[in-house]
């Protein structure tokens, strides 16, 4: 539309543009005859004025005036008047006589005697005085001219005077029509000047009319050219609305559908655990992997459209380099147990100030791409950092795979929406082919670049280059005895990472080399090992790490394993390890502690027992975090059905709880199990008061930890149960709640205060994430309104212990989620004399509707404050 528009405007100007020229041509034309007529003009002017000057007229008068002179003087001669000689006559007669030479010369003849009277009497004076010519020439000789003479002289002068006059008169009708053809001349001259100086006019004209045409034509282009960028600018403004309502759309839709799926998933997993029968088993299994594959799918459409809409901005601070790649690694370990894939990865040990969530993001992508596209060989994620002036510092992440290639042709495509290599790969292997797209975008984010090389069927190396500062943190590396490692692995590229790896760390055990106090160590994957074991080659056991997945079998059995991916943190833990100089087993910064995240599973399985929803999440999702593996059984009476199977390495169980509460199912449990097969069980509780301490370890609980449960308290109380130490806890936090209780006043006896607990709020947002914490308040908001009616109920009913239960499940959710405002307002409610009535309820609703209204006005602060 808009280029016909261009077009006809081109073609509008072009006719124009000939006609211009053409009336140029005229106008230039006619200006030239306009200067030819004047220079004519100007030239007769000029020549009329010579003729002026040399009139005939007046020479003609000269002669007849000379003669009347000449005759005048001879007549005084002849009368004798005294002082008149004949020279003076002969004087006169010459000057006659030139007078006349003149008109014989000149312009005279050639305009005037022409005509036929006026050359007759010009001959005939011409002869007379010729004639008397000899008389005067006499006059000085010795003979001069007698009286009589002079008198006959005196006769022809009059004759020839009267000749004269009618020159006179016949030069004068003569200049007369001379005078007459000039002006008609000098007329025509002056029509050709008026017809010039018209046409010339007239094309003045047309040039402005056409000026004047093409102004107002480009005046309607303008106006058609600003109507134009104004609806463009509305409809980029339109656009740029309609983006970001669709980004709210899919936002507020994404949330939705989150949460009835992650229903599922729950659903799904408490089901396939209360499940023996392996077929169904599986079938669970294969519900809840689909939901959460929805789950990812909805995570990277929203993903996508925050980005389309430039609604993501990177939260720089410091973090362990070595902390994001093993989260991302172990994320796919997962994904690539039971298969023959080796996943490594090698990084600096240092630390950067960068975006790890994005990040993260970005390597996850890319790390779980080349684990989906790879069937058997090596996955190796490289970091390095490089310095250069231009550029500073930079990161290159490398993630190389040996799987299944890609086209060169589609590799252009790659990094656009919704691009997958084939429909056979969307059919083989699912996704959206949105992952990289949004990694090219995040990465562009971060001022840096995408890019892939790839072979068909050989494998790909997808890379990025980021911009990072290198930040002020001094990471720890391995110091102490040296030592000395053979790498044992069936992949060139793993014993060429490894090697790379040795050779950075090993410097810093360079100062003990002199000793000589130098061991040698193997490090074998588990494959090569297991392989060598079967050929009873075998390695000493005492000098022998053994890692990969699967390694864990192999506990007990040598001197080290490493469960999992191989990083350059593990292998500098491992090497400072057996050379003595233990390091922390992650970095444990402040700074870093909340990227960080412990691989699922390595730790143990917990059973969580707990009846309502928010706490579940809560605990389960600090749990995972932790780097355990949760089962959650929603009663007292389910938690002790399956504590009859084996699995469960520790129990978390809440006290208050509907069919059976955990203090009874604790009994059970602990009536049930034999001396050498006791599980340790951490009771959770809403109430802080002593009594319940007492409760919790008379009915067997070895631990006890008050709601609302922090990471840190959470692993103080699970650390001594676990598997493998994890993460070090910060020294300063609390070692668990038993231990605490008599330090710290109880929550519930507390006064007043604010109603919503900002840091708990945002303790949980560093620990699970925002929109956890989102999913959390709304699902204690609309459990809160059921716990209502049941309040209500149970008080009509006189049920008082429902009610007291109902009571604690609302206090403990309300203090996990940070909301003391009701923590108190149950309190209250409790410490209120004699039995609960209808205005206690109401009260503690309003409380409720009170706590709600802070609640959303801070989370609205801190939304507008990030
Ligand atoms: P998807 O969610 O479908 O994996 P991506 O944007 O992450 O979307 O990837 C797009 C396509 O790029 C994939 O469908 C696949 O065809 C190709 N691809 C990405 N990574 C690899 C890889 N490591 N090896 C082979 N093909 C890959």
């Amino acid at each position: 539309m808009r280029l016909e528009k261009r077009a006809v405007l081109v073609f509008g100007a072009m006719s124009r543009r000939p006609a211009l020229v053409v009336l140029a041509v005229v106008g230039v034309l006619l200006l030239a005859s306009v200067i030819a007529i004047f220079h004519g003009i100007w030239t007769r002017q000029t020549s009329a004025a010579a003729s002026v000057r040399e009139d005939a007229l007046w020479t003609t008068y000269l002669i007849d005036r000379e003669i009347g002179r000449t005759i005048e003087t001879l007549g005084a001669l002849l009368d004798g008047r005294p002082g008149v000689t004949l020279a003076e006559v002969g004087l006169r007669f010459d000057i006659l006589y030139s007078r006349h030479e003149v008109m014989e010369e000149g312009d005279f003849p050639t305009k005037f005697l022409a005509d036929p009277i006026l050359s007759g009497l010009s001959e005939e004076i011409s002869d007379r005085l010729h004639a008397l010519i000899p008389v005067f020439d006499r006059i000085e000789s010795a003979n001069p001219p007698d009286l009589v003479e002079l008198a006959v002289v005196r006769q022809n002068l009059v004759a020839a005077q009267v000749l004269t006059g009618d020159l006179l008169v016949a030069t004068n009708r003569v200049r007369a029509d001379i005078q007459v053809d000039e002006r008609a001349a000098m007329t025509q001259d002056f029509q050709a000047l008026a017809a010039a100086v018209g046409g010339l006019t007239l094309a003045m004209g047309a040039v402005i009319w056409l000026i004047w045409r093409q102004m107002a034509q480009l005046e309607i282009s303008r106006r058609r050219l600003q109507i134009l960028s104004e609806e463009l600018k509305s409809s980029a403004e339109a656009a740029t609305a309609g983006n970001r309502a669709k980004s709210a759309f899919l936002a507020t839709m994404s949330h939705e559908i989150r949460t009835p799926l992650n229903g599922i998933v729950g659903m799904a997993e408490l089901m396939a655990s209360e499940c023996t029968d392996p077929g169904r088993h599986e079938q669970l299994e294969t519900i809840r992997r689909c939901a959460e594959g929805l789950c990812g799918l909805i995570d990277d459409v929203l993903d996508f459209s925050r980005l389309e809409s430039g609604s993501i901005e990177l939260e720089m601070r410091p973090v362990v380099i070595g902390d994001v790649i093993e989260d991302v690694v172990d994320m796919c370990v997962p994904r690539i147990e039971g298969r023959d894939i080796v996943l490594v990865a090698s990084h600096p040990i240092a630390a950067y100030e960068t975006d790890p969530t994005r990040l993260r993001q970005v390597l996850f992508n890319l790390v779980g791409n080349a684990v989906k596209f790879t069937e058997r060989g090596t996955v190796a994620v490289v970091a390095r950092e490089r310095r250069s002036k231009s550029r500073g510092t930079t990161l290159r992440f490398e993630v190389e795979d040996t799987g299944i290639g890609i086209e060169p042709e589609i590799v252009g495509r790659l990094f656009g929406e919704f691009t997958q290599a084939d429909a056979s790969i969307r059919r083989r292997f699912g996704g959206s082919g949105l992952g990289l797209a949004i990694s090219r975008r995040l990465v562009e984010a971060f001022g840096g670049r995408i890019g892939v090389t790839s072979r068909p069927g050989q494998g790909s190396i997808f890379w990025f280059e980021i911009p990072v500062k290198p930040a002020a943190i001094v990471l720890p590396r391995p110091t102490g005895r040296l030592v000395e490692i053979d790498v044992v692995d069936r992949h060139a590229k793993v014993v060429s990472l490894l090697a790379h790896d040795l050779g950075h760390l090993a410097p810093s055990v360079d100062a003990v080399l002199r000793e000589g106090r130098s061991t040698r160590w193997t490090l074998v994957d588990v494959a090569s090992y297991e392989a060598s074991v079967r050929d009873g080659a075998g390695f000493d056991a005492s000098r022998t790490i053994v890692h990969g997945i699967g390694a864990r079998r192999h506990a007990g059995e040598v001197a080290e394993v490493a469960e999992g991916a191989m990083t350059t943190g593990r292998l500098a833990r491992i090497l400072a390890r057996v050379s003595g100089s233990p390091l922390p087993s992650r970095t444990d910064t402040a700074a870093t502690r909340a990227a960080r995240a412990v691989p699922a599973g390595e730790r143990g399985r917990v059973l969580v027992v707990e009846d309502n929803e928010v706490n579940r999440r809560v605990v389960v999702g600090l749990l995972g975090r932790l780097g355990f593996t949760c089962e959650i059984a929603t009663d007292g009476a389910k938690a002790v059905d399956r504590l009859t199977r084996p699995g469960i390495d520790i129990v978390v169980m809440d006290m208050q709880m509907p069919v059976m509460d955990g203090l009874e199912a604790t009994t059970r449990i602990r009536a049930a199990e034999g001396a050498d097969q006791r599980v340790p069980i951490v009771g959770l509780t809403a109430n802080a008061f002593a009594s319940d301490r007492a409760q919790c370890l008379e009915a067997g609980m070895d631990d006890f930890l008050v709601k609302p449960v922090t990471r840190d308290r959470l692993a103080a109380a699970l650390d001594r149960f676990a598997k493998d130490p994890g993460p070090q806890t910060a020294p300063t936090e609390v070692a668990s709640d038993a231990d605490a209780i008599a330090a710290a006043p109880p929550i519930a006896e507390g006064d007043g205060g604010p109603l919503v607990d900002r840091d708990r709020r945002r303790l949980l947002v560093a620990e699970l994430d925002r929109e956890t914490l989102d999913e959390l308040t709304r699902i204690f908001w609309s459990d809160a309104e059921a716990l209502g009616t049941e309040l209500a109920r149970a008080l009509a009913d006189g049920d008082l212990p429902a009610f007291r239960r109902h009571l604690h499940t609302l206090k403990g959710a309300a203090a996990n989620v940070g909301l003391p405002g009701i923590v108190e307002a149950i309190d209250r409610l409790r410490r209120s004399e004699g039995s609960p009535s209808a205005e206690d309820v109401g009260r503690l609703s309003a409380a409720l509707s009170a706590t709600r209204l802070a609640q959303i006005a801070d989370d609205a602060e801190l939304a507008a404050a990030a």
